[in-house]
């Protein structure tokens, strides 16, 4: 099955303004919610999908926006699970004169799928986007409004989304989930009048719109020739936004439920050094690139050095990209071999790394040998997100269960402090820690209930699910 996890963009100039290179701006500033593919959609036209990174394209921008022109659109980078990185698959999709753009993962897209008359989709092709689609398309037909026609998919759909639409008569639509668990956000565009929702607010600031306010749980956003209307179709009233944005996913720059990413990395990198103080590090290395805030702020807190002791390899193929979100295992490798240690750094030094998160621990391990190799005496590592030990059912990719290192050590329930040490030996690390869910709500400054960690503490309460948890081969429709 193809889950979509990614970043979406709509856009409406109450001028008339040509918002096709506003677009292609806040577009290439939410690549790195995903770098396989990337698409546009304006009324009365079939979407325009291109595979890969936005700049692939650049040299097309004029032509583009002669082709495209219009005062109402929608966006969508894409990054895929394990379908293939094809154009059928790249958003926006259209449905009838529905066009859709998706960040999330409707995770009952089999039980949706028939209510829609079944699909003759194989799993590796199946799109969760597309049913959720045809089963908006049919509630409107039915109802003749979006809201009442979101306010009946909300209970059929288990998962996260937030969506943009565009009907071919010109109006935008934006909606997020009842517990908002992927970013959305609300801005105005002066110069050009043009209102502007986005998966973050980088996207805003690329093209100097300001920011209004974040889209609220539960609530869809209009936007047309007669102005902009914000209306809930759920009055369920709690939230809980993904915690893992905070600390790899987002952009450091964009500012989320009131929270500025980048401040919200220092001050984890500041309570992690009270909490697990190692004092006799020679220097503080983050792995680039989100975990670079954490590593100064604990540095900074300790009175020690810090170093950018890796870099990564940008001008390498996959270089400037982002490992974990890699669907496939050779380009994981590729990413990995991408990071180039600076030997003066590291040489007969103990090395603390701070690092996001673990997921397979392919990276982590990778890390300390490139780190072993380049004469570290030591590897400490610190590890600014809890152990993750559960798949995500709300609309980040990690791999099956089998497949995460915390899981693999710690089948049994276990500290934290267990599961780091275990997880140690494998990465051949001297010493490694990792964040717990508190310190972490308390760094972002969100309380805790109002955050998601399901992927950690197995909690899956606010999808209300039990999931069961499948294999890889299952998942990917092998068994
Ligand atoms: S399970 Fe983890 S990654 Fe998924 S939404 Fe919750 S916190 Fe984010």
């Amino acid at each position: 099955m193809v889950h979509e996890n990614c970043g979406v963009l709509g856009m409406f100039s109450l001028n008339g303004h040509n918002v096709i290179p506003l677009v292609i701006d806040s577009l290439r500033a939410l690549q790195h919610r995903g770098q396989e593919s990337w698409g546009i959609a304006i009324p009365g036209k079939p979407p325009l999908k291109r595979l890969g990174l936005v700049s692939a394209a650049a040299s097309d921008f004029q032509s583009i926006i002669k082709k495209f022109v219009s005062h109402a659109a929608i966006g969508h980078v894409r990054y895929s699970t394990f379908g293939k990185s094809t154009l059928e698959n790249a958003q926006p999709l259209k449905v009838k004169d529905l066009c859709v753009a998706h960040n999330g993962t409707i995770a009952n897209v089999e039980e949706l799928s028939t209510m829609v008359g079944g699909c003759t989709f194989t799993p590796q092709t199946m799109s969760d986007t597309l049913i959720a689609a045809q089963r908006l398309v049919m509630h409107l037909a039915d109802e003749g409004d979006m809201t009442k026609a979101l306010y009946i998919l909300k209970d059929e759909m288990v998962g996260s989304f937030c969506f943009t639409f565009l009907t071919d008569d010109g109006s935008v639509y934006a909606a997020r989930d009842t517990k908002g668990f992927r970013p959305l956000i609300f801005g105005h565009h002066e110069k050009t009048n043009t209102y502007i929702i986005a998966s973050e607010s980088c996207a805003l600031s690329a093209v100097g719109a300001g920011i209004k306010r974040d889209v609220t749980p539960g609530e869809l956003v209009k936007m047309n020739r007669n102005g902009i209307e914000m209306q809930q179709f759920s009055t369920e009233n709690s939230h809980t936004h993904c915690a893992f944005e905070y600390t790899y996913f987002a952009h450091p720059s964009s500012i989320m439920e009131g929270v500025n990413v980048y401040e919200a990395r220092k001050k984890i990198g500041l309570l992690l050094a009270k909490k697990f103080p190692v004092e006799d590090a020679d220097v503080v290395i983050p792995v680039p690139d989100s975990a670079r805030p954490a590593a100064l702020a604990y540095a900074q807190e300790l009175g020690l050095a810090y170093e950018e002791g890796l870099l990564k390899d940008r001008y390498r193929k996959k270089g400037s990209m982002r490992s974990f979100i890699e669907p496939h295992h050779e380009d994981r490798v590729e990413i990995n071999r991408g990071i180039i240690p600076i030997r003066e750094v590291i040489e007969g030094k103990h090395i603390l790394v701070i690092d996001d998160s673990i997921v397979r621990g392919t990276s982590s391990a990778s890390i300390v040998q490139i780190l072993r190799a380049s004469g570290a005496r030591k590897v400490s590592m610190i590890v600014t997100y809890p152990p993750i030990r559960y798949p995500c059912y709300a609309g980040i990719d990690f791999p099956s269960q089998q497949e995460l290192i915390a899981y693999q050590q710690a089948r049994e329930e276990g500290s934290n402090m267990d599961i780091a040490s275990k997880v140690s030996k494998v990465i051949g690390a001297d010493y490694v820690a990792y964040n717990d869910t508190l310190s972490l709500s308390n760094a972002i400054g969100i309380p805790s209930e109002d955050l998601c960690f399901s992927c950690s503490t197995g909690d899956y309460s606010p999808l209300g699910i039990k999931p069961i948890f499948k294999s890889r081969a299952q998942t990917k429709g092998e068994d």
